[in-house]
């Protein structure tokens, strides 16, 4: 789906601070570094090179923070989108050590720049993991246990079926476990004062710019608009979900896949979150929720793989919603709005150089927020010639989908939506 800007149904663009309106691209300019997305990725590169004296134009289609990057369910999960367990297995222990320290160094990084940078973004600790299926206990208990003896990560800690329904306000779920590490936030504030803080060091933004195509001339890049064009050393690559033709690397690694979310009028119901933390389920089509700071139940649940958005999207969440809260019937939902996401084959991200001075970091696959300003950050220093931090990113396994640029679309669609039956019959 392309990016038309901020939907019309966004609680987000409803609630935050606008950001003020950045030219177009007009007639050529010169750069260090172009970035083509101005999302986490691209505003984290930004952020980086601009704060180090770098020359750095960022080109966005739409709007700034109005890809997945505005639209998301603000929860921040700890780690990797693979657990630990995985990436050993995958890529052995001294990877899967490197990549969670990774993962730690990006909390730090959003934790960091939040503050640093005064981003009020209605940050708040904690992330409840609900299981779904009866009997994962012991699971959750081993996962504690390794975290805790491999990774010296104390901040998981389990709940039973009562200390869940008590969390949650609800007794469909069988139990899980509490992140004290993750949290959520309100992410259009956190991708404005991003931008922000990228242009207050000097990076340079042009909206409504989307990048048509990009060459190799005289040992340069010229990077293509409709109406100019930036000639630049370095090129970052970060449009996620919603670029399309700016490589078939790309395209052939990283699928977008939409996403939706309902924001209900505020709700006299105490039992719901009452410790303010967010939670998500183990459904492979997670359902992810939280109180919004005026007490409003912000609930994301459902998913699609075509290139439009169901017409009435509220209608299309309310049903998972009333899964979780069947209670909420008479609720009225005031906001409604999807997104797109890249999701890879393995959701592990897909962060490579593709050419020498040509990087992309992309298909966070659902677990951006943490991750992607700090990715982009990375990207902004193996730009400068430091790629300590991307060098173990890029050995995370990231195969095409199956079946080529034709087929890749059904091959999506029929093993998603199998997944997604499973779920049901769960
Ligand atoms: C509904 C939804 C819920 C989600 N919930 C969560 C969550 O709770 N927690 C979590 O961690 N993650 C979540 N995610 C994922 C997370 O939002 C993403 O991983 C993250 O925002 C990716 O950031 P990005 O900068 O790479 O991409 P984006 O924010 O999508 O930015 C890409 C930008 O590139 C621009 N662009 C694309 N092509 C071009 C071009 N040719 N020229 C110029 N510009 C271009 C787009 O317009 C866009 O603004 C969710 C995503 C969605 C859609």
């Amino acid at each position: 789906m392309r990016n038309q800007g901020h939907p019309a149904g966004s609680w987000y663009a409803a609630t935050a601070d606008p950001f003020p309106e950045q030219p177009a691209l007009e007639g050529e300019v010169r750069a260090d570094v172009c970035v083509v997305g101005a999302g986490y990725t691209g505003l984290g590169a930004a952020l980086e090179l601009a704060s180090r004296g770098v020359r750095v134009v960022v080109l966005e289609a739409a709007r700034v923070g109005s890809g997945a990057s505005g639209r998301n369910g603000g929860q921040i999960h700890t780690g990797q989108r693979r657990e630990q367990a995985w990436l050993e297995a995958r890529l052995g222990l001294e990877d899967a050590r490197a990549l969670w320290r990774q993962a730690e160094e990006a909390r730090d990084h959003l934790y960091g720049l939040i503050r640093s940078r005064e981003i009020d973004c209605e940050l708040r600790d904690g992330l409840i993991h609900a299981r779904h299926r009866p009997g994962g206990e012991a699971d959750d208990a081993a996962f504690i246990d390794h975290m805790r003896t491999v990774y010296g990560c104390e901040r998981y800690s389990l709940l039973d079926d009562q200390a869940m329904a008590q969390a949650l306000g609800t007794d469909v779920y069988h139990g899980g476990l509490v992140d004290a590490g993750g949290g959520h936030l309100h992410p259009l504030k956190l991708a404005l004062g991003m931008a922000r803080a990228a242009t207050a060091d000097g990076a340079v933004i042009h909206e409504m710019s989307r990048v048509t195509g990009w060459r190799r001339a005289a040992g340069r890049f010229v990077v293509e608009t409709s109406r100019g064009r930036v000639v630049c050393d370095q090129l970052i690559l970060s449009g996620d979900g919603y670029a399309d033709g700016l490589s078939p690397v790309i395209d052939a690694r990283v699928m977008p896949i939409n996403n939706f979310i309902a924001v209900t009028e505020p709700l006299d119901r105490p039992d719901i979150l009452p410790s303010g933390m967010a939670a998500a389920d183990s459904r492979f089509v997670v359902n992810y929720f939280r109180r919004t700071p005026d007490g409003r139940l912000l609930f994301g649940g459902g998913e699609t793989y075509s290139m439009a958005f169901p017409s009435d999207i509220a209608g299309f969440v309310r049903p998972h919603m009333l899964r979780i809260y069947p209670d909420l019937a008479d609720v009225a939902i005031s906001h409604a709005w999807g997104g797109s996401l890249g999701v890879t084959v393995h959701r592990t991200p897909f962060v490579q150089e593709l050419e020498p001075g040509v990087r992309v970091a992309a298909g966070y696959s659902g677990q951006g927020v943490m991750l992607a300003p700090w990715v982009g950050a990375l990207l902004g220093r193996a730009a400068l010639g430091d790629t300590e931090g991307t060098d173990v990113l890029s050995r995370l396994p990231c195969p095409p989908f199956p079946g080529g640029p034709l087929l890749r679309w059904p091959a999506l669609v029929a093993g998603m939506s199998w997944f997604a039956l499973r779920d049901r019959f769960g």
